[in-house]
């Protein structure tokens, strides 16, 4: 009774943000940023660091550090800045104090995964599961099938998708084999030998990811609704500003929305 079953994981497919019909990219998420990269091509400046954001007579100044480690600066009319806010909020700039309370407010979820790879396919040969996802009451959340390679010799599972507060410091504070480790004991009671079926694993913890601070903002519509707005030549976007944080859909909307402001400022339209 005292399992949230019937309010949460029983429906939790059927949430609007989680449908059931959600499609996924051949070759993983990267695919969609991938082919974005690929289409704008040499746009992008690759591994620079925004050490400033600054106001310049109503326009932008951003001071950065390349890749050979030389600071650099880029003068605008404009900035569209999707730095998370963690990052963001310690970054010097000269945002208005509303808009930095804003930044510093949002609040990002410490997401942690756990991936193992195992020598044959227990969950296949043993329990008949094909893809899908096993809740469980630990710290780990949810066990993670792979719904490709159906019956290939060898296999990748998600150990662990955690995101809620607690159970997300306390495996972020752990080094890598404590979480390899911490995620197998948690996951023994529902598939018993797991740690012997297993050959390697791999973990992420996204509070530790330096340009990244956690995995994505806690729904705070206030903060995300003053950023939406912009503060004269700096503009927002970003899931982190959006009703849909923790999905592309949010980041692309929010990129939309962002170059619109700016074409009515620049048209007067
Ligand atoms: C565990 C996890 C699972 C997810 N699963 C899904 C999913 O299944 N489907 C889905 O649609 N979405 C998923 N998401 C969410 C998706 O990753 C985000 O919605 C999306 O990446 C947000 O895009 P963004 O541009 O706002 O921010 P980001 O992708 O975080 O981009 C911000 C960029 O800013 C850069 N940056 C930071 N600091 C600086 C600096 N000082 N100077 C220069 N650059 C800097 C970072 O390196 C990063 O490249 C998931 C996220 C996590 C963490």
């Amino acid at each position: 009774m005292g399992a949230d079953f019937w309010q949460y994981k029983l429906h939790f497919s059927h949430f609007l943000n989680q449908n059931p019909t959600l499609f996924q990219p051949v070759g993983g998420m990267d695919a969609i940023v991938r082919a974005f990269a690929e289409r704008i091509g040499d746009l992008v400046r690759y591994e620079c660091i925004v050490e400033q954001i600054r106001r310049e007579d109503h326009k932008v100044r951003i001071i950065y550090r390349g890749p050979d480690g030389a600071e650099r600066v880029v003068r605008a009319d404009y900035a569209i800045c999707t730095i998370p806010a963690p990052v963001l909020k310690d970054i010097p700039n000269d945002f208005s104090p509303e808009t930095q309370a804003a930044i510093e407010s949002l609040d990002f979820v410490e997401a942690v995964k756990v991936a193992f790879q195992a020598r044959r396919r227990f969950w296949e040969d043993d329990s008949a599961i094909y893809g899908g996802i096993s809740w469980t009451d630990s710290d780990i959340t949810q066990i993670w099938y792979p719904c490709n390679g159906y019956h290939q010799p060898k296999g990748v599972l998600v150990g662990a998708y955690i995101w809620s507060s607690g159970p997300g410091r306390r495996y972020s504070a752990m080094s890598a084999p404590e979480r390899l480790r911490a995620a197998l004991e948690e996951g023994e009671p529902l598939h018993p030998g797991i740690a012997s079926e297993m050959e390697c694993g791999i973990s992420r913890a996204w509070l530790n990811v330096p340009f990244q601070k956690g995995g994505w903002p806690r729904s705070n519509p206030h903060a995300a609704a003053t950023l939406r707005r912009g503060d004269g030549p700096f503009h927002f976007a970003g899931d982190q500003v959006t009703a849909l944080p923790g999905w592309q859909e949010g980041a692309l909307l929010a990129a939309h929305a962002a170059a619109e402001t700016i074409h009515r400022q620049f048209t007067g339209r």
